[in-house]
């Protein structure tokens, strides 16, 4: 069980995801009546009131005068100019970062390149310089920020705030990420994976929006996934759901970094990718390959088009699991458009259950290389009103 938390099922902690529900529903569809409210989260009136008189007494939601179908109605909307939040996302190699009032009003956001296995001091470092520099830029300083939420690209343990699997992120191996990084900031910071985090920007204002069952692929040096169950991330029963670049395709393939053989990650991770292209096209990188791919070159297209076949039979294991309504990709091989989804949807298609294969959407993310910072500031937004509250 978590620790300093509430028990889950508790009337605080009860209350608490209530209002994480009220914030996520006014992040997504914008001002609301309470009637809209209710409707849309499935929670009675009377406790709408509660929750809604309680955001507006923490200055995190505004009420308004406003007139609907005709009749006078008091519209609900998060307060602007609120708390300052920002979105930290670390990919394999590089770090995003966005501060803003919510996920829908970002304020600015930057990108920065990592060097591979960097130590997580180096690389929380930079993301606190990057995020410092940031917040001058745009007027403002550290101290103005309310809340964090970081994201990492690898299984986020949600019982001790730990990286799950030291193997896959060799040098985080035992470190604290979040309260290091609320030491650098003197904020609170609360920690998710990234393919999760880019799931939640995706859900609220992308390709999953209103999709009930589904998931986000990120791909790029390596794979992760955010899976979406009734209309929510799911997260598993510690927090490490979705770790599909450790689903083993081949019980003799190739030995992954995780000590398993046959990983989705040993076939469509960059390494893989660099390593079937080099012999003819030399010394390259994963940017490379995308680039080349787009300007139609065969080796660098057959390697894109290989790649999504083989993410394709781990796919179609999560479309018989899950029979999901939509799968959005991105990352940067989604960079290369239908040569990918096409070859994806052959390797579903070849490998689902008929009906299942025939339900599932496969399609680009909407949000880009934004998805994961937007999540994050989602995440930052429902962590802080869940601390106020
Ligand atoms: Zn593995």
């Amino acid at each position: 069980m978590k620790t300093g938390g509430s028990a889950p099922g508790s009337q605080s902690s009860l209350r608490r995801a209530n209002r994480e529900r009220v914030v996520e529903t006014l992040s997504a569809h914008g001002p609301l009546t309470q009637v809209e409210i209710s409707g849309a989260t499935g929670l009675s009136p009377a406790t709408i009131s509660n929750l809604v008189r309680d955001l507006a007494a923490d200055g995190e939601v505004a009420l308004s005068n406003s007139v609907r179908n005709g009749r006078r109605a008091v519209l609900v909307a998060l307060a602007e100019g609120g708390p300052l939040l920002a979105g930290v996302a670390f990919g394999d190699r590089d770090i995003r970062v966005a501060i803003g009032t919510g996920p829908n009003d970002v304020i600015a956001s930057q990108r920065m390149p990592l060097p591979q296995d960097h130590h997580a001091d180096e690389g929380l470092d930079r993301a606190a310089r990057l995020l410092h520099d940031l917040l001058v830029d745009n007027g403002r300083s550290v101290p103005d920020l309310d809340q964090v939420a970081l994201g990492l690209p690898a299984p986020v343990d949600s019982v001790t705030g730990a990286v799950g699997s030291e193997l896959i992120m060799p040098g985080w191996r035992g470190v604290p990420a979040a309260a290091e990084l609320e030491t650098a900031l003197r904020a609170p910071v609360v920690l998710d994976n990234t393919a999760n985090l880019a799931a939640e920007g995706e859900l609220l204002a992308g390709a999953l929006s209103r999709v009930s069952t589904g998931a986000y692929l990120k791909l790029s040096h390596g794979v992760g996934a955010g899976l979406v169950i009734g209309g929510r991330v799911f997260r598993g029963s510690a927090g490490t759901a979705g770790e599909i670049g450790h689903v083993t395709i081949d019980e003799a393939g190739p030995v992954c970094r995780c000590g398993n053989r046959g990983c989705l990650n040993t076939y469509v991770g960059s390494p893989a990718l660099i390593a079937a292209i080099a012999p003819s096209q030399g010394p390259i990188g994963l940017r490379d390959i995308i680039a080349r791919a787009q300007q139609g070159d065969p080796g660098c297209r057959r390697v894109i088009v290989d790649a999504g076949r083989h993410l394709g039979v781990a796919v179609a294991g999560l479309v018989n699991l899950l029979n999901p309504e939509v799968i959005a990709v991105g990352g940067q091989l989604a960079r290369t458009g239908d040569l990918l989804l096409d070859a994806m949807r052959e390797g579903v298609e070849r490998s689902a259950i008929p009906s299942a294969a025939a339900s599932v959407e496969l399609v680009l993310g909407a949000l880009g290389d934004e998805a994961d910072v937007r999540g994050a500031l989602l995440r930052a937004a429902t962590a802080r009103s869940a601390r106020v509250g």
